[in-house]
């Protein structure tokens, strides 16, 4: 190398630092957000807004994502440093996919507007932020309920005054959505399914906001309940990501507490953390070893507060889904496989009150005695000018209640097809039978079956579900599916299969139509089979003789000894109350 050449080299070199730097220096705001005026942005500007985004920055893209029940498709918003937007890719070199959800209750939108800021803070690289997305992907839905939020209204939310206008909790088929992550009945959620199995998220964020008690908190958190999680995750919560996630909020300016469940009347005795089923957002993304959490406002913080503070929670996760990349994907990647080779697994689980934490809390004393501003008489409120601060207990230990052994495999009748296209949105994978078999299959029969007696979600939920198994053969038609429980997704596979499980297809009334009979009998048109049915049985014969001695009034009913053949006998179809999901314990043999 000559000097001259040399010095030129110097120079580009000089430039070419000098240009990376100015590229990672920190620019403008693109964006105007008004929390600070109690308005957040309707759902065409929101959308406006991420497109203005998109335009800037080559590290974003704002992606369609599948319909809604509005027709008006869902997007998704990709923050990836290398312009890398596909998956699959981004999975392979390994770094951690984080999935925020807003506005699925559109009438609570700060994560709407948090999240709007918070892309814009990173991508233009806000006080270094946008070192952590050398190890993060960020993948932000920015309005889930789109109907919803199109149903905008100063009269939505009534325990809120701010923001002054808001959108409404039902979509546009009327569906509470956070109810409908298992059932699937919206397009909503089947969009979000696809979305959710494309990233396959390891931390998962729903914001929401709510109104149980008032307190000094404007921000709290229903955690990822540690217990339901295999060893290797629950551990990576309680002692890592957890505790993490409470310290990096408490050096803000929002101190974060877990949502406030009363577990006793007075606060000071202890609060209780809850545990999400599958049907909620967080409790479904447990079953694919997700860490799946929601941030909970308090509606009477002030909105700039409110989302102010949510803005710090996704930013104390992001810098987490960065600082803890390695052990968030091992701790996952460990799960997966102790899940796959469990013995046991719990359908259900109740709160241990012998075990709980100590937390700090920042409260308003109650006061039973408040005079109602409107009515003149008394009731329950808070005083705000009575604040204080106690150690409290938080009791957040499960154990499990109802343990199942787990089968090698289900047997799925190809009859049952929305039970087929929710197992293969979610990506489960199976087997197709090609002929026509006969299968010793453990069935469950549903002895009792008790329904809630209004609609709920545009179900009549089972709310109680007995069972009693059998060994059986039973014929099943090429074309129906054999599903390995032992795969990645074994955690769903199980929660809706297992008929007793709390958000089972079950229970969701995909199998109504094994619940009554489709055959019967008629007083006189049976006999001449009954007659035939007691020569081929002679122990039946012999127990209807019995029964007629000892129950006299049995021996006087006509109806009533057809009605003990009809039962005892083969007329009886075996496939009423019959769980029509066979399990194989063992080896797959047909
Ligand atoms: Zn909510």
């Amino acid at each position: 190398m000559t000097h001259l050449s040399c010095k030129k080299f110097l120079v580009i070199l000089f430039l070419l630092v000098a240009f990376s730097l100015l590229a990672d220096a920190e620019k403008p705001a693109l964006l105007k957000l008004r929390y600070n005026e109690n308005y957040s942005p309707t759902y065409d500007e929101v959308i406006e807004m991420y497109k203005q985004l998109d335009a800037t920055y080559s590290q974003a893209r704002l992606i369609e994502a599948g319909l809604t029940d509005s027709g008006r498709p869902l997007h998704t918003f990709v923050i990836s440093r290398s312009g890398n937007f596909d998956a699959e890719t981004i999975r392979s070199e390994g770094k951690t996919v984080v999935l925020i959800n807003n506005g699925i209750h559109p009438g609570e939108p700060e994560g709407i507007d948090a999240s709007l800021e918070f892309a814009d803070d990173i991508l233009r690289n806000k006080d270094g932020m946008g070192a952590w997305l050398e190890h993060s992907v960020l993948v932000i839905i920015p309005v889930y309920n789109i109907g919803g939020a199109l149903n905008r209204s100063a009269y939505n939310r009534s325990g809120q005054t701010t923001p002054y206008e808001t959108g409404f909790r039902g979509n546009y088929g009327n569906l509470d959505l956070n109810r409908d992550f298992t059932k699937c009945d919206s397009e909503n959620a089947r969009s979000f399914t696809r979305i959710f199995q494309y990233w396959n998220p390891d931390l998962f964020l729903d914001t929401h906001t709510t109104n149980g008690s008032d307190h000094q908190h404007a921000i709290t958190m229903i955690p990822p309940q540690p217990d339901q999680f295999p060893g290797t995750m629950r551990d990576f919560l309680r002692k890592t990501f957890l505790p993490g996630l409470y310290r990096e909020m408490g050096n803000g300016q929002y101190p974060l507490i877990p949502y406030v469940d009363y577990f006793y009347e007075d606060v000071r005795d202890g609060i209780r953390g809850g545990q999400e089923g599958p049907r909620f957002s967080s409790g479904y993304a447990a079953l694919f070893h997700s860490y799946g959490m929601m941030t909970e406002n308090l509606i009477y913080a002030s909105y700039s507060d409110r989302v102010r503070s949510t803005y710090d929670f996704i930013r104390s996760l992001v810098k987490l889904s960065a600082d803890h990349q390695q052990e968030i994907l091992a701790s996952r990647k460990k799960g997966i496989e102790e899940s796959m080779t469990a013995g046991k697994f719990s359908l259900s689980y109740e709160i241990d009150t012998t075990r709980f934490q100590m937390i700090e809390f920042h409260g308003y004393e109650v006061d039973r005695q408040q005079i109602s501003p409107v009515t003149g008489l008394p009731r329950l409120g808070y005083d705000r000018n009575r604040p204080f601060t106690a150690s409290i207990r938080y009791y957040d230990t499960y154990k499990p209640l109802l343990e199942i052994d787990i089968p090698d495999y289900f047997v799925v009748p190809q009859a049952w097809k929305p039970v087929l296209e929710r197992l293969a949105l979610n990506k489960v994978e199976y087997r197709v039978l090609e002929r026509d078999t006969i299968i010793r299959v453990l069935v469950d029969y549903l002895d009792e079956v008790t329904s809630q007696n209004r609609p709920y979600n545009g179900h009549f939920f089972h709310s109680q579900v007995l069972t009693r198994s059998e060994i059986q053969e039973v014929r099943y038609f090429a074309g129906d599916w054999i599903i390995p429980v032992r795969q990645e997704r074994i955690r769903y596979i199980l929660e809706m299969l297992e008929p007793k499980a709390r958000d089972s297809f079950l229970r969701w009334n995909f199998f109504d139509s094994v619940l009554d009979q489709r055959e019967y009998f008629s007083s006189f048109g049976f006999e001449e089979n009954a007659l035939r049915t007691l020569e081929e049985f002679p122990e039946l014969k012999k127990g209807l003789e019995e029964r007629r001695k000892t129950d006299p009034e049995f021996a006087k009913n006509h109806r009533a000894q057809l009605q003990y053949i009809y039962e005892n006998s083969p007329w009886l179809e075996k496939s009423w109350k019959r769980y029509p999901v066979g399990k194989i314990m063992g080896r797959l043999e047909y």
